[in-house]
């Protein structure tokens, strides 16, 4: 049997695969063959395992020729179905997760972005559809992308989305779990199951910054990307070990919910484009039984797709067909049965949402790739897998035939996102994602809208956010004015240059850069909330009132900000008014429980500010400044240990609170525990701003001796 590749190239073929994608797409090509005799046969009695690899290139893992050493989840591959030919539905991690979860692609289940989308509570997913076939569901979850607030957590008896305990004092928080930790909380509840189970592992580790560990990063020093693919598969061996304990055997599916540009196209990471880099994934679908020597594996060259697999479990476990899905059962083209070609819709939204770029939207059918961008793309995968040749001058009815298939997907400007709350804004902000409020789409998208046009852009970003990791703040700040210079509506860049100049100490710029914005006719919510805070903070609290009166009196954030402008100017009342109304229209709004708080505070009225801090946190358990509040009032009542545990709370949520720092180093100092206060005194000296925390510094210093 040739492989499909050799039958594409010939002109025949092509001729073929031409008309059928002109009279009936997806109905009767029929190249694909598997290679080898893995069989899967539907059976109730069966677990499943869902591992999705966050960030890993469809070519990454040795299996597909990639660099890493990735024995275990090779040898899965070699008892398995390895598909050479599967893709993603779009490029970011929740809106690729909900395309997997639901089988639906994202204008079905309404999530094009990871900032501000939730999924709808009637929407079935992989796991509701299990748990009511009599399935133990737990999730187990590493980046915050997909915490439980985004609406996945459905139908799991356990979503374990702890993230946010790695150690975090002494450097910058990244929201992320490491792959052992994840894997060892789900090796914990497999072994609690008696009943058969639906477990969901994510793993996040091949994600930007590329940092395994020490053995990793030395073994793959040229290629630290690479280290994480190797010690992710390492990773995950005592979670494979462990199936071959069950009592029933388990289906595994492993993929991942986008790759890596790492440079390709000129792109550094993913969101942008939706190249192969990012967009073809790989999906192991194996099955793991005590005792059984693995069958000899297949490699199938079928088509498949994200949408594809909630049909494959269903139809794995003998459950009846799903309908209102998007996708397949992939269990007939492992078998041979199917050969047809399943044309693959894809989108990538991020830019239009955060940078009012244009829109990408695509489709790839029978091997060829359209790109529908301003300056069109089509690509010959079959022959030109790295899409370096664009050929739609010369392949113009192909391009229409194509533009045809698009067609019949929906192609209308997407569901406008929510705002998200600020804290979860700045925890996508510290996993490289925009964490802004959306841009309004626009009618007309024109060739200098086209993300080709504007990467180098999203380079020079990168490069800012990389300087600033590095503590290079004026070389990041020279950056984003550049970015400001060439494409002045580009809120991204104002926001970043005003948060690390306000980080900096450097509060009157960070103001001027938002004033530049809103010049510059950017007017996006968040930046005006902030502009707001940030002419308070700075006594300026006439002006901060009278922008933050200009905006939508039913948006909490605002209504947060102006209280706090308004109790900055001396009227506590008018602000308490302001908190309460934003606890009217969201009593799950814990700020506004830690601002009344704070005002009690101020009044010195310490028992309603503890009762107030203490239900702000058990709102919201991630609120750095309530923490640092109610340590005020526990060491002014006379619990110092207490206020510690609170201070340190504080600090590690929230590393960049000075407040917070500098409390808690005098009280270490007072109560004798000096080497802690070395700790924590050290890490204020070095990150507190001189230009605001002068005195506080000099007092530091002289109480650690130094
Ligand atoms: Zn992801």
């Amino acid at each position: 049997m040739q492989s499909q590749i050799a039958n594409y190239k010939s002109p025949i073929a092509r001729r073929l695969a031409f008309l059928l994608v002109g009279l009936a797409v997806g109905s009767a090509a029929y190249w694909w063959w598997p290679r080898g005799g893995f069989v899967l046969a539907p059976r109730a009695e069966r677990n499943v395992l869902l591992i999705t690899i966050d960030t890993l290139r469809g070519d990454a893992l040795g299996s597909y020729g990639g660099r890493a050493a990735t024995p275990n989840l090779d040898r899965l591959a070699a008892g398995g179905a390895r598909f050479t030919f599967a893709h993603a539905q779009t490029v970011l991690t929740l809106p690729s997760h909900a395309s997997i979860l639901t089988g639906r692609y994202p204008y079905e289940h309404g999530i094009r972005d990871n900032n501000g989308y939730r999924l709808r509570a009637d929407e079935p997913t992989l796991a509701t559809r299990l748990k009511t076939l009599g399935f133990a569901t737990g999730a187990f979850i590493s980046a915050f992308p997909l915490d439980q607030r985004y609406g996945l957590q459905r139908g799991f008896d356990i979503y374990d989305d702890r993230v946010s305990e790695v150690g975090r004092v002494m450097r910058v928080e990244v929201p992320e779990r490491r792959a052992d930790e994840t894997v060892g909380a789900a090796v914990n509840w497999i072994g609690q199951q008696r009943d058969k189970w639906f477990g969901w592992v994510h793993v996040f580790d091949p994600h930007a910054p590329y940092t395994p560990p020490a053995e990793w990063l030395t073994r793959y020093a040229t290629d630290t990307y690479a280290g994480e693919v190797a010690w992710t598969d390492a990773a995950l061996a005592p979670l494979l070990t462990r199936l071959a304990a069950q009592p029933r055997p388990t289906l595994v599916i492993v993929t991942a919910d986008h790759g890596e540009s790492l440079g390709e196209h000129g792109e550094m990471t993913h969101g942008v484009f939706a190249y192969e880099a990012t967009l073809h994934v790989p999906l192991i679908v194996a099955e793991v039984a005590p005792g059984a020597a693995s069958s000899r594996g297949s490699v199938i060259d079928s088509p498949a797709r994200h949408v594809d697999l909630l049909p494959t479990v269903l139809d794995a476990v003998g459950a009846p067909a799903a309908t209102n899905v998007a996708g397949m059962s992939l269990l007939p083209a492992i078998s041979g049965a199917d050969r047809a070609d399943r044309p693959s819709y894809f989108e990538a939204m991020m830019p239009v949402l955060a940078r009012g770029w244009a829109p990408l939207r695509g489709v790839i059918v029978n091997r060829d790739k359209l790109i529908d961008l301003p300056i069109r793309e089509l690509y010959e995968l079959g022959a030109d897998p790295k899409e370096l040749r664009n050929v739609t001058a010369a392949q113009a009815a192909r391009v229409d035939v194509l533009a045809k298939v698009l067609a019949t997907f929906n192609l209308d400007a997407p569901n406008r996102p929510a705002e998200e709350s600020a804290a979860a804004r700045e925890r996508l902000r510290a996993l490289g994602y925009t964490g802004g409020s959306p841009v309004m789409p626009r009618d007309r998208y024109t060739d200098a809208d086209d993300p080709k046009r504007l990467i180098e852009l999203d380079k020079l970003l990168h490069r800012a956010s990389e300087a600033y990791l590095a503590r290079k703040p004026a070389e990041a700040a020279a950056i984003y004015q550049d970015l400001i210079k060439r494409r002045p509506d580009l809120a991204d860049a104002y926001r970043s240059l005003a948060f690390m100049l306000w980080q900096a100490g450097q509060r009157e710029l960070a103001i001027t850069a938002l004033e530049m914005a809103m010049k510059n006719g950017v007017t996006q919510r968040d930046m005006q909330v902030k502009l707001g805070l940030y002419l308070a903070e700075t006594g300026q609290s006439a002006k901060a009132i009278a922008l933050l009166e200009t905006l939508p009196q039913d948006d909490t954030e605002a209504l947060n900000a102006l209280g706090i402008a308004k109790a900055h100017a001396g009227r506590p009342s008018e602000a308490r008014q302001l908190f309460l109304r934003a606890i009217e229209l969201d009593a799950t709004n814990g700020l506004a429980h830690q601002n009344i708080g704070t005002l009690h505070l101020q009044a010195n009225d310490l028992k309603n500010a503890e009762a107030s801090l203490r239900q702000a946190l058990a709102i919201d358990p991630t609120l750095a400044g309530a923490y640092t509040s109610l340590g005020v009032v526990l060491a002014q009542t006379g619990r110092a240990a207490d206020a510690i545990d609170a201070w340190k709370r504080a600090v590690g949520l929230d590393p960049t609170d000075f407040d917070g720092l500098f409390n808690l180093t005098l009280e270490l100092v007072k109560q004798g525990r000096k080497d802690e206060a070395q700790q924590y005194g050290g890490l204020f000296l070095q990150t507190a701003p001189p230009s605001v925390y002068g005195q506080d510094i000099a007092r530091v210093r002289q109480m650690l001796g130094r």
